[in-house]
């Protein structure tokens, strides 16, 4: 049985992507608890393409997540600016980082990157 607090920054790659998928099921139903919607962005990327030098797309370690509000008569509109729907951000990305200590959002980056959901490793988000 997969224990997700038994992961730790020594544990193994694979370890930690079993923990990241684990976490990425709890934001998915989080975020549809919380009448949004989600759609698939990056997630892994094997060809080492599209990202810094040592993201951790490229370790299976990160989601970008595409985030939708419903604003009813099935109209989702894609929240792509932190302005416009900082309560959403905020609630997305404090969820994700109490889910495991190694959760990274990366809200909190310099560059401010809202939709990546991350598993740090190697000192990388
Ligand atoms: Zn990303």
């Amino acid at each position: 049985m997969f224990v997700p607090h038994e992961v730790t920054e020594k544990s193994s790659l694979g370890n930690k992507q079993r923990l990241f998928m684990w976490c990425i099921g709890k934001l998915i139903t989080y975020a549809y608890t919380n009448d949004w919607a989600l759609t698939a962005g990056d997630f892994s990327r094997m060809d080492r393409r599209g990202h810094m030098e040592g993201s951790c797309h490229y370790s299976r370690l990160a989601a970008d997540v595409n985030v939708f509000a419903d604003f009813g008569d099935g109209h989702w509109e894609y929240l792509d600016s932190y302005e416009e729907a900082i309560n959403v951000w905020d609630s997305l990305g404090k969820f994700w980082k109490e889910l495991h200590p190694l959760c990274r959002w990366g809200g909190d980056f310099a560059g401010r990157d809202l939709n990546h959901f991350s598993i740090t490793i190697w000192g990388k988000s």
